[in-house]
């Protein structure tokens, strides 16, 4: 093993256990590690290098830009940053942007959104309602929206009032849970750390309905869901549903770190000069990034990538044949095997085999390719997939 892996106990406060691959470049699809070994990506990097690794046009701008300036703080305008602006709306006519640094924080300004709207709006409280196996990031406030029950023994608490948390896709739970204290829903199109569990219409409609009827916002955290990863431009265009706030960040920036809020102006029109804020947030090489981003992804590529998601859910959909697998689910480029068993073991083998998967919930392998992964290296995946399905039967 590379020394510096077996180091690493020593110098990292131990939030993350890693698979033992230290890597050194990547490319497109493909990522080599410290002996040259080559892997292919059915990950992107936790589905951020969305557009591939170090896409030509985003090293190009990043290359650019940096030579210009680097940053100059929100105090200032850049020009990375107003020309995003404008193309990240016009993607939601009608909306205006926060630009952050993480989906966390992407959250925590829907949250504050959400509040400073409930605070002009609602007389009887301020809750926010999210759903069970949700994740919404791991500052307090977005654990808190996160859902699940919290003990008391959790060592983290307290945290932030004013959330609760109900079993998703339930209709009737759903009736009973909001009340005039309900200010907003946070929901993700498709849960993605909770394994990957895809909102249903009934569901929607039921939440579009009563969103109307009781008076509170539609808050959709799509940072895993967004910029592409089910084959719109966002996830809710699909849903029939029109959300009041939006949250963007993984895949926004090619690789670079970079959040953002969207929202439409009955929610903005509260907001004053100092409320919110960030030193880093919008970082104009990190906004030249995204611009490129977001030339990439046409209504043509979202169209090829529609075709190229049907295409992986069709060829994943023969793994019913192996007694361990449960249950295919997903849209796009955002795919979960539930498996009969732990999945860790699948994960791994891949590696061995060269191939880069995920596992979630522990027994939910989720496949989040690169958007323009080429049918022959798609089938190759799958290849390699069968292979190690066939093994751990
Ligand atoms: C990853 C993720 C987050 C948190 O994003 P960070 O950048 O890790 O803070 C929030 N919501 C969803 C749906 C995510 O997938």
């Amino acid at each position: 093993m590379n020394p510096y892996l077996k180091q690493e106990k020593k110098t990292f406060i131990h939030t993350f256990n890693r698979h033992p691959i230290l890597f050194k470049k990547a490319r497109g699809h493909w990522l080599w590690d410290e002996k040259g070994k080559k892997y292919l990506d059915f990950f992107s990097g936790l589905a951020v290098c969305g557009v591939g690794h170090s896409h030509a046009k985003v090293l190009s701008a990043i290359k650019t830009q940096s030579q210009k300036i680097i940053h100059a703080s929100n105090l200032f305008y850049t020009d990375p940053q107003i020309k995003l602006s404008h193309a990240l709306t016009k993607r939601w006519p009608g909306s205006k942007v926060f630009f952050s640094n993480s989906g966390a924080e992407a959250n925590e300004m829907a949250i504050k959104l959400a509040r400073l709207w409930g605070t002009r709006h609602k007389k009887a409280g301020r809750e926010i309602i999210s759903f069970n196996q949700s994740f919404h990031g791991r500052t307090l406030a977005t654990l808190a929206a996160t859902g699940g029950k919290k003990s008391s023994k959790d060592p983290f608490a307290p945290y932030p009032a004013g959330f609760k948390s109900i079993p998703f896709n339930d209709v009737s739970r759903l009736k009973k849970a909001v009340s005039n204290k309900t200010i907003a829903v946070i929901f993700e199109p498709i849960q993605g750390e909770g394994g990957i569990h895809v909102a249903t219409r009934p569901f929607l409609k039921k939440l579009k309905t009563l969103a109307r009827q009781r008076n509170f916002l539609l808050i959709a955290d799509e940072i895993q869901t967004g910029m592409g990863r089910t084959g719109t431009f966002f996830a809710f265009e699909q849903l029939g549903i029109q959300p009041d706030i939006v949250s963007l960040a993984k895949g926004i920036a090619g690789g670079l770190p970079l959040g953002a809020t969207l929202a439409k102006p009955h929610v903005t029109k509260w907001v004053k000069p100092g409320m919110h804020g960030s030193t880093f947030g919008g970082n104009p090489v990190a906004c030249a990034a995204s611009l490129e981003v977001l030339k990439l992804l046409t209504s043509a590529a979202l169209k090829n990538m529609r075709k190229s998601g049907d295409y992986f859910k069709s060829q994943l959909a023969s793994f019913r044949v192996y007694s361990n697998f449960k249950e295919l689910r997903g849209r796009g480029l955002m795919v979960g095997i539930e498996l009969n068993c732990p999945g860790a073991p699948y994960v791994a083998l891949a590696q061995k085999m060269g191939l880069l998967i995920n596992c979630t919930q522990k027994n939910v392998l989720r496949f989040l390719p690169p958007y323009f992964l080429p049918r022959q290296d798609m089938d190759r995946g799958i290849k390699i997939l069968h292979s190690v399905f066939q093994q751990l039967n």
